[in-house]
């Protein structure tokens, strides 16, 4: 009698990678394994105290995130899976489920997180019987297409652009055929649990229609292909510092960030543009900018714990300290600087600040306030609804001085970027930049260091 080949169980952890969609890691589970439980893992910081737990969400951030789920939820059950949302650690989570369900191989996309890496390291010396699978898709290029080893990164951008200008980047792939039936015996209310955790009603109801993000792969994509007919590609470089309104920049940051639509996605119909409609220095642009994103994924992979380090990656730590009201002023808006004000109000607001606000918010942080850059960047975490890891503190360090920035000190002069990127105030008046105007009062002036 032929005995039961033994049954190939399997677990994909999604993280920053909820789609379906080329995402190389899920195709090959769907190749390999006989079932497949699919699982995200949230750890609300309200029900934790332990430093580990990740920062609180604002409701811009949750709301993006709850409808990215919802949507991941909805393409798994298209090809007759579900998906399973915990609302605890993976650390604690994944072991769980491999007793529970004989979990004989794992999945996941590569990502940038140091706190993920370090729990996937754990799991995987810790189950030497699991085969444990990642490959890399957060990123245009896999890591063994890079003309160099990791640790050999460019300490800039500019070297870094010139060594992987020559870089194909993969097509993207598309949904698998199928995917495997889920272990899972019964269907979990998710959405319930997590209307009791976070209560809070999203401020983005009260918005108009070109604040909003929608979460999910669909609107991403909708989003994108909104994007190239409109256009406006063709002139990124000129507008691409605006500070308000929907079609300056891509705005893909939102979907890119949690991975309802991959970077490699957005080249494919960036080419598709250049071959269809026009090829310019601004669409070359949009290239250029992915390339800032990819070099930032690849220096957090490179420095890990160091990204959040206060001295970074140099050798001595900035003249900066830490005064409370000051960073309060700064997060709620009323510092004594306009711009600074309205770019943090519309942050408050919508999840989202240009490029050029971020600039700005980060500099008067750094160098007016002379604030430590990490409240700043955890601040930005807990807010923006395009948080990424890699690019956040990346781009904090490199304006704290502490980063990949070979000129090393970048302040800019807030009266002069006024004039020239909100000459007329519309952005401030909008924003309310110029209402509660505060200075920084004598108990916020003590001599750093404390
Ligand atoms: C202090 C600070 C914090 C930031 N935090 C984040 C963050 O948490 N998440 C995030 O995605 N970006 C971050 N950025 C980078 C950048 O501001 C945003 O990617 C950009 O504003 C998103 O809007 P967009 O998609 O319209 O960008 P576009 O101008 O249309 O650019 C296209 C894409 O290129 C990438 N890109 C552009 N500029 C940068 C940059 N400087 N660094 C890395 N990637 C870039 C983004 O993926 C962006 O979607 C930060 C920048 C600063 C200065």
């Amino acid at each position: 009698m032929a005995l039961d080949p033994v049954k190939k169980i399997g677990l994909f952890w999604f993280t920053n990678d909820l789609r379906i969609d080329d995402n190389p890691a899920l195709h090959q589970a769907a190749d390999e394994v006989d079932t497949l439980i699919c699982l995200y893992c949230i750890r609300p910081k309200s029900t934790f105290s332990d430093q580990q737990a990740p920062s609180k969400l604002s409701p811009n951030r949750q709301q993006f995130l709850f409808d990215s789920l919802i949507d991941l939820e909805k393409s798994l059950a298209e090809k007759g899976q579900q998906l399973l949302v915990e609302f605890k650690s993976p650390a604690d989570a994944i072991p769980e489920l491999i007793t529970q369900y004989n979990i004989s191989h794992i999945y996941r996309s590569n990502n940038a997180s140091e706190y993920k890496r370090k729990i996937w390291d754990t799991l995987n010396k810790r189950y030497s019987m699991i085969q444990f699978n990642q490959i890399d898709s957060h990123t245009l290029f896999d890591k063994s297409q890079l003309p160099f080893t990791l640790d050999k990164l460019p300490d800039s951008f500019s070297k870094f652009r010139r060594m992987v200008s020559d870089i194909a980047v993969r097509a993207p792939l598309g949904k698998p055929p199928q995917l495997p039936i889920s272990s899972l015996t019964t269907k979990q209310d998710w959405q319930t649990v997590w209307k009791g955790i976070w209560k809070a009603e999203p401020l983005h109801k009260q918005l108009s229609e070109d604040q909003l993000f929608k979460g999910g792969s669909q609107a991403g994509k909708q989003h994108l292909q909104n994007y190239f007919n409109s256009k406006s590609a063709s002139s990124y470089k000129e507008t691409r510092n605006g500070l308000d309104g929907l079609s300056y920049s891509t705005k893909f940051s939102p979907w890119l960030s949690n991975g309802s639509i991959s970077a490699r996605q957005i080249i494919s119909e960036l080419q598709k543009y250049e071959t269809e409609a026009e090829a310019n220095e601004s669409t070359y642009w949009i290239y250029f900018e992915l390339l800032w994103r990819e070099y930032f994924q690849w220096y957090a992979h490179n420095h890990r714990a160091k990204l959040f380090k206060f001295n970074g990656i140099k050798n001595s730590n900035p003249t900066t300290s830490f005064y409370p009201e000051r960073f309060q002023k700064w997060c709620q808006g009323n510092t004594p600087y306009p711009i600074v004000n309205a770019c943090m109000k519309q942050l408050n607001a919508t999840g989202y600040m240009s490029n050029r606000g971020r600039q700005l918010v980060a500099s008067c942080f750094v160098h007016e306030l002379n604030l430590d850059w990490r409240y700043g960047a955890a601040y930005m975490e807990q807010q923006l609804i395009d948080y990424d890891v890699a690019s956040n503190w990346g781009n904090w360090q490199y304006l704290a001085g502490v980063g990949a920035d070979p000129r090393g000190h970048r302040r800019f002069d807030l009266g002069k970027q006024t004039q020239i990127y909100d000459p007329e105030r519309l952005f401030i008046k909008r924003w309310g930049g110029d209402q509660h105007l505060e200075k920084l009062d004598s108990r916020d002036t003590v001599d750093w260091p404390i």
